[in-house]
């Protein structure tokens, strides 16, 4: 009964200690989002552009960019600008922070946001896949940050880092995925000390994400898990305001808070628990 008791008033502190969220304060914001052709990207630019902000949006498809770019607009964003570029490939990150930078005049929030496509399955030896997901998953991540950091040091503006469960607490059948997640965490986590040590004007906020209702994840987990997910708009708009209060951290849903505590606390049940809320048959 302590340990859930504690649970709840830690969960509570988290949420309710934090500053309270201005929505003026986005109005004619700049914004970089990645991986914003779909899912909970897309709906974070719907949000961006209903605050009123100038959103460059950036993934893959040029087409599905356009038709996100052309509705932002219709809901109300300054400014609704596309770029497509590959984050596995190694100019296109920075090629796509200085589209930004140069059409917006700067940046005062980049959310870093897309991940390769990978498989959700027993690990099967492929080396050359999780070589190549670290690009970008993490890679990436890393040199647009520290592309748009002097941008973003002048207009006192935030990172977020969308990151997940699967960077705090290991998963069957998504080894390379953990893995890049976890580079995140660790590599971010790291900055957000040192620039707070240097007294930059530079907040990273790092997202831990539990299931979400985007196409592609339910498509993944069909069948293997049956536990609700929730919803791709909702998580959005928790990480503009976890970014836009200056948050450090989010955790979204409810139930990652209290799971990265209960690792800790019983990893053995941890792991059981893990393993068998799984459906598989060997
Ligand atoms: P989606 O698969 O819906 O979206 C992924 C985005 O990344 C798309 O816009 C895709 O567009 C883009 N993308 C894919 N490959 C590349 C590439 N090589 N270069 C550039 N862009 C690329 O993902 P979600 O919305 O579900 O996830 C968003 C974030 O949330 C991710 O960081 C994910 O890890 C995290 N998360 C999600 C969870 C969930 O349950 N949904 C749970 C935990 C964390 P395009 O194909 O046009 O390139």
């Amino acid at each position: 009964k302590i340990a859930i008791a504690s649970i709840c008033v830690g969960y509570l502190a988290v949420k309710w200690n934090g500053p309270s969220f201005d929505p003026e304060s986005l109005r004619g914001a700049r914004v970089l989002v990645t991986g914003a052709s779909s899912g909970i990207g897309e709906q974070m630019a719907y949000h961006y552009a209903r605050f009123g902000a100038q959103i460059v949006i950036t993934a893959r498809r040029e087409k599905v960019l356009q038709q996100v770019t052309e509705k932002c607009l219709s809901l109300g964003a300054q400014k609704a600008l596309y770029i497509s570029g590959d984050m596995s490939n190694e100019s296109d990150p920075d090629k796509v922070v200085d589209f930004a930078l140069e059409k917006l005049g700067g940046l005062d929030y980049l959310v870093l946001n897309h991940i390769g496509v990978t498989r959700f399955a027993m690990w099967d030896g492929d080396v050359d896949h999780v070589r190549w997901l670290m690009k970008p998953n993490f890679f990436s991540y890393v040199q647009m940050a520290w592309r748009a950091l002097p941008s973003l040091e002048k207009s006192k503006g935030s990172m977020a880092i969308v990151s997940s469960m699967a960077g705090k607490l290991s998963n069957p059948f998504t080894a390379p995925y953990c893995a890049t997640k976890s580079a995140l965490n660790g590599f971010f986590g790291s900055l957000s000390h040192e620039l707070a040590m240097k007294k930059s004007n530079v907040s990273i906020s790092l997202i831990t994400l539990g299931l979400i209702d985007t196409e592609s994840a339910l498509k993944a987990v069909r069948g293997i898990i049956t536990t609700p997910a929730y919803p791709a708009s909702e998580a959005a708009l928790n990480i503009i305001i976890t970014g836009a209060t200056r948050q450090s951290e989010l955790y979204y849903p409810w139930y990652t808070y209290v799971m990265n505590l209960f690792k800790d606390w019983y990893p053995s049940l941890t792991r059981h628990l893990i393993q068998n809320a799984l459906n598989y048959d060997p």
